[in-house]
């Protein structure tokens, strides 16, 4: 069910081709929280994590979330989705178990939301995960963890 908050505002995103098209229902006002991480795929596609509500995404284009390309690996549990014709990686979905339980998570890559749209990429408070020695426990910190970048 999609969130009611009243500072929800929608905004668009999307590869560079135009191929994946998407909006999000958000509250990016003031200093969104965002994050980054070390790990193997983060660190390469130098990926800005946005966690959105399931509810609050909408695909545009194509018509089906089947249509957009994954990327998996290892555990095969998180569908990372690029466009095929710019390479641009939009979005990842999946599920992880952590301490025994199941969680589903969702989140776009803000650097593909569109370009003026009231919103400043800059004022991002973005934290960093040591996704590279799977050290959850850490939580989100200040300063990326050793192999990880700004
Ligand atoms: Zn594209």
């Amino acid at each position: 069910m999609a969130s009611q908050d009243a500072n929800l505002k929608t905004y668009t995103g999307g590869c560079h081709c135009g191929a994946v098209r998407y909006s999000i229902e958000a509250d990016l006002s003031g200093q969104p929280k965002a994050s980054k991480c070390n790990c193997s795929i983060c660190l390469k596609t130098n990926r800005l994590s946005l966690t959105v509500d399931r509810a609050n995404f909408k695909l545009l284009s194509p018509a089906s979330l089947d249509e957009v390309p994954s990327y998996q690996f290892s555990t095969r549990q998180q569908h990372h989705k690029f466009c095929d014709k710019c390479g641009i990686h939009c979005f990842l979905m999946g599920s992880y178990v952590y301490e025994g339980k199941t969680y589903h998570n969702f989140s776009v890559n803000a650097v593909t939301l569109d370009p003026d749209q009231g919103f400043d990429l800059r004022e991002f408070k973005v934290t960093y995960w040591d996704g590279k020695a799977e050290n959850w426990a850490a939580g989100q910190m200040e300063k990326p963890a050793a192999g990880g970048c700004y």
